[in-house]
């Protein structure tokens, strides 16, 4: 059997807190992992500023929800879920995802969880484990599926490396040039071809 794990910010949804950050105006949370390398800290800054700006989860879905799939996500995902048994794996929270999910027909996605005080704000965030993107492919793999990946930037090349075949979908410059061994897709369409071709190519079992 074969399973393709998609990444889900950059691939089929914004990346949402830039694209969260447009739409609040408030420029301080475009601040990513580049600005602040320590993603504790970077995350315990967002939430300070959520609760600052008194946007409790209600509000924050609100605008998530507003955002939208990437134009032509959804056609994708669709035909790609009739062919493949499709997974996606993503380092945001379940609870900022769902407004985006249920517009994408609610795939099956693992990512980590929010927890919210009793007045409604974000209080912590819990990771699942760390680099889950690359240890769930681990697992996939020895459930005796063969896993074809793809995702945009630089936290999905070792999910990348770990699967049998690895795609890359309108990633950085920085990051074509640092990974070269994975195909780039600049389009759903050479996405789904590149998925094909990949298939073809590891086989089943
Ligand atoms: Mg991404």
């Amino acid at each position: 059997m074969q399973l393709v794990c998609l990444d889900l910010e950059g691939v089929l949804v914004p990346e949402i807190w830039i694209e969260f950050a447009e739409r609040t105006g408030i420029a301080e949370l475009r601040r990513t992992t580049r600005d602040e390398p320590d993603y504790d800290q970077l995350m315990r800054y967002r939430l300070d500023l959520l609760k600052q700006h008194e946007l409790g989860l209600p509000d924050i879905q609100k605008v998530i929800a507003s955002m939208g799939p990437l134009p032509g996500a959804k056609e994708f995902l669709d035909a790609l879920r009739r062919d493949y048994q499709v997974i996606i794996l993503s380092d945001t929270f379940y609870e900022f995802a769902m407004p985006l999910m249920i517009q994408l027909g609610m795939p099956t996605l693992f990512c980590h969880r929010l927890e919210t005080d009793a007045a409604g704000f974000v209080a912590a965030y819990h990771l699942r484990l760390p680099n889950q993107k690359q240890e769930a492919v681990k697992r996939f793999k020895e459930l005796n599926f063969r896993v074809i990946a793809a995702g945009d930037s630089y936290n999905d090349t070792a999910m990348l490396a770990e699967a049998h075949a690895g795609i890359l979908f309108h990633p950085p410059q920085n990051v074509i040039a640092e990974f070269p061994q994975f195909p780039v897709a600049l389009s759903y369409d050479a996405l789904r071809n590149e998925i094909d071709r990949a298939a073809a190519r590891v086989g089943d079992v």
